[in-house]
């Protein structure tokens, strides 16, 4: 399936490389069409921004910035480390995404 990541928005993961690498955080937006997610407390970058009505002085404000989403694997809460995952069919019989070790789901 193209244009699918194996993490999406509201996912809590681990950055496996880059300088950030080791850093968990929550997924808060994501870009399948360029395979790059945003991940909280990662990749942040500062930006100058001019005064305005609303910040009359102006000043540093550090935003997150998009990463690569093969940088990422998802955060298992059993595992307490960043797990590959498998896609299993719930008793529904719908596909999610669980913990290729220890079967935890990812999705509901
Ligand atoms: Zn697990």
């Amino acid at each position: 399936m193209a244009n699918k990541l194996h993490v999406k928005k509201g996912d809590t993961v681990v950055v496996i490389a880059g300088k950030d690498a080791g850093a968990t955080g929550k997924v808060l937006a994501a870009s399948p069409s360029k395979g790059k997610v945003v991940v909280e407390g990662v990749a942040k970058v500062k930006r100058h921004t001019k005064p305005s009505k609303n910040d009359p002085q102006g000043g540093i404000m550090e935003k997150e910035s998009f990463i690569d989403a093969s940088n990422v694997m998802p955060y298992c809460p059993k595992c307490k480390k960043g797990v590959r995952i498998a896609h299993v069919a719930d008793k529904n019989g719908k596909t999610v995404r669980a913990c290729v070790k220890c079967g935890n789901k990812f999705d509901k």
